[in-house]
Order: C-alpha cells, then sequence, then structure tokens
C-alpha cells in the first residue's frame, strides 16, 4: 500500500491566451495599490505596456533584472520598492525576473503577482536563490511564492527558438525528476507525466513554426506543471549538477539543463525502473534517456557541455563538487560514475 505526503502551493493560476487582460482584476483582487513592476532590461516594453494597464496602481517600472539574481540588484531593488511605497511587485518575464521579485519578497513580505514568458517554471515555486561572491544561494520561504500567476502564450510569442528550446527543457527536468523524488506523491508524478508530454509534443512545433500559437500554449501548460512539480517535491542528482555548472563555471541555466538531463536520467536508469518507465510513457514510448537526448537534437538545443562554455580541464573539479554533500538520489552518488557522465555530457555523447 502506498503512503505520501502531498503540500499544494497556494497560489492563484489565470492561464489564457490574452490572460494579461484580467491584470486590473488580479491587482484588485490582491487588494494593492501600488505595484513596482520588475523586469530585464530587454523586456522594458512589456514591462512598459504592464504599467499602463496598471494605471494609478503601478508605482513604477524597475528593469534591472538579471540572471542568477545577484545580491547588489536584489538589495538595490528593495531600496526602489521601499522608497516608493510599494505593496506589491508584479514580475514580467523569465526566472532570472521572477527571482528579483522573489528577493524583495523576502525581505518585505510584498505580495508578488507573476507573469512568466519563458518556461522556466520559477513562478510556482517558494524557491529563491541569490548570487554574492560568486555563490548562488538558495532556499525555500512561503513568503516568496507568488500569490497569482497570470499565464499568457501571447507573451511567450517573442522567445526565440535558441531560448525556447532549452527553456522547455529546463521544464522537462523538472518533471522527470519529480518522478523519482524522495517524497514523490500520486498528485505530482500526474502532473510530472502530463507536463513532459505536453513539453515534448510541443517544443518541436514551437521551434519550426514560431507562430503557432496552440503550440506555445502547450508548452506553457507544461511549464506550469512543471513549475509546480518543482514546487512540490525535492530535486536530485540532475539539479545538483546543474547548480554547480551553473553556480561554478557561470554556464547558462537552461542549456546547462538540456545538456545534463538524458545523462542524469541514464545514471538514474537502473535505480528508478517505475520513473523511468512513465517518462517512457511521457515521451510515447521511446526510451528515457536517449529519447531525452533526440528531443533536444530535434529542438536545435546544445548537447555538449564543450559548447556553451565547460572547460575539459575543470571537469574533475566539477565532479568533486557536485559530489561533495551527501543528498538524495535513487542511485547513490560516486565521484568515479558522476565523473563518467560529466565526461559524457561533456562529447555529447548519446547516451545508452
Ligand atoms: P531568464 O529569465 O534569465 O531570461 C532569459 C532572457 O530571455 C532574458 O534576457 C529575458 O529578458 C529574455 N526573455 C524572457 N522572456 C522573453 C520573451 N517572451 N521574449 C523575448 N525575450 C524573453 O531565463 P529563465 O531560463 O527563464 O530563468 C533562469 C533563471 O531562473 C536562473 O537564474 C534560474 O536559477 C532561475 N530559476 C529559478 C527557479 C525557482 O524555482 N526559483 C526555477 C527555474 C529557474
Amino acid at each position: 500500500m502506498r503512503a505520501f505526503v502531498y503540500n499544494s502551493q497556494p497560489s492563484r493560476v489565470v492561464f489564457r491566451v490574452g490572460g494579461l487582460d484580467e491584470l486590473g482584476a488580479e491587482i484588485e483582487r490582491l487588494g494593492a495599490h501600488r505595484a513596482l513592476v520588475l523586469c530585464t532590461p530587454e523586456q522594458r516594453a512589456s514591462a512598459e505596456d504592464v504599467s499602463k494597464r496598471l494605471g494609478e496602481r503601478s508605482a513604477g517600472v524597475y528593469d534591472k533584472a538579471a540572471m542568477h539574481v545577484p545580491l547588489e540588484t536584489a538589495e538595490a531593488a528593495r531600496v526602489v520598492a521601499m522608497a516608493l511605497n510599494a505593496d506589491c511587485c508584479v514580475a514580467i518575464g523569465g526566472g532570472s525576473t521572477i527571482g528579483l521579485g522573489k528577493a524583495i519578497a523576502l525581505t518585505s513580505d510584498l505580495p508578488i503577482l507573476a507573469i512568466p514568458t519563458t518556461f522556466a517554471g520559477s513562478e510556482m515555486t517558494p524557491i529563491y536563490g541569490i548570487t554574492a561572491d560568486g555563490q548562488k544561494k538558495t532556499g525555500r520561504d512561503p513568503r516568496v511564492q507568488p500569490k497569482t500567476v497570470i499565464y499568457d502564450p501571447l507573451l511567450t510569442m517573442t522567445l526565440p527558438a535558441e531560448i525556447a528550446g532549452p527553456s522547455g527543457m529546463n521544464a522537462i527536468a523538472h518533471c522527470v525528476e519529480a518522478l523519482y523524488a524522495q517524497d514523490a506523491n500520486p498528485i505530482t508524478s500526474l502532473m510530472a507525466e502530463a507536463g513532459i508530454h505536453a513539453l515534448a509534443s510541443s517544443l518541436p512545433v514551437v521551434v519550426a513554426q514560431p507562430d503557432n500559437l496552440e503550440a506555445r500554449a502547450e508548452a506553457l501548460y507544461g511549464a506550469w506543471l512543471a513549475g509546480a512539480c518543482l514546487g512540490n517535491v525535492g530535486m536530485a542528482i540532475h539539479h545538483k549538477l546543474c547548480h554547480t555548472l551553473g553556480g561554478s563555471y557561470n554556464l547558462p541555466h537552461a542549456q546547462t539543463h538540456t545538456v545534463i538531463l538524458p545523462h542524469a536520467v541514464q545514471y538514474n536508469l537502473d535505480a528508478a525502473p517505475v520513473a523511468m518507465a512513465r517518462i517512457s510513457g511521457a515521451l510515447d514510448g521511446v526510451e528515457a534517456a536517449a529519447g531525452l537526448y533526440d528531443l533536444a537534437r530535434k529542438i536545435g538545443a546544445p548537447l555538449a557541455l564543450r559548447d556553451i562554455g565547460m572547460k575539459a580541464e575543470s571537469l574533475d573539479d566539477a565532479a568533486r563538487r557536485a559530489t561533495q554533500n551527501p543528498y538524495y538520489n535513487p542511485r547513490p552518488i560516486e565521484y568515479a560514475a558522476i565523473r563518467q557522465l560529466l565526461q559524457n555530457a561533456w562529447e555529447g555523447a548519446r547516451p545508452g
């Protein structure tokens, strides 16, 4: 008989084409009167549009969001939020922008309304990350969980194929590891399977037909499921490796997930047979590790660590870092095997 604990994360999700039109009503629902709109410099125009829609309820736009939330950026944003007397943050963008909202919420309790425009999934989690002195520290805190999330597939139409593809693989990675998580539960596993299927079937279309709104909506739906998985259960070797590679060697986030995922799955193949069968089923029956590799290749995403900035001479150090602190994984973490995994990922070898 199975036993499990299931904790759902308390957030309100509005999902529809044109969902941004709900912004006014959703801000009112939160009881916010002065929302600070957050974005990256590249997404300033989208943030201005959001600010305009908010009208009197906008406290202004802050456009300094950056990858991995540098501490100085977080502190500067907190000062601006306080100075403008903001009572809410509206984060429009990917994981970096939503991460900045979380950094503000962490010290101020300001509620976040998130409007994700990538498939990274941060909007559905109580996980935050802040980088100081080259080290990214992450943690969980219910205060940083966005209160409301508006998913509008129209906002992903501008996402270029080279960002959309890896971002979608990043989301698939959340689903994959949810299926063999230590605290896996039936609900999250259902979401994980559905998420893999939605993303794996839509991403090739997103990349091949950038104007296909239906495919973008399906990918965003998968991203919602994936984010919910990440928020609800713990992750394992794949996320640990990506965290190590991103944090210590400054590799790009989504691309690193894309390259590592098939190899992490291969590593756990025999240790998590039930999860692997479900991943394979969600990929329409192809073998899990090779199937994910072939999907990445099909969408033109990177396949090798050497192609995304990893130096061969850093692989020993990376394997050491990734095996340093014991953590849960279906297969025990062993230095030699992890070193081999990294070698295969560096070369871009097809698993299996
Ligand atoms: P990102 O937020 O860094 O965005 C990448 C680039 O794409 C940026 O320049 C951004 O402005 C641009 N962009 C975003 N949406 C766009 C759109 N629709 N059209 C055109 N350009 C667009 O990338 P990401 O992969 O979404 O997020 C990565 C970060 O999020 C990492 O720091 C990662 O650690 C974090 N993350 C956190 C969690 C969590 O739960 N805390 C989950 C996933 C990712």
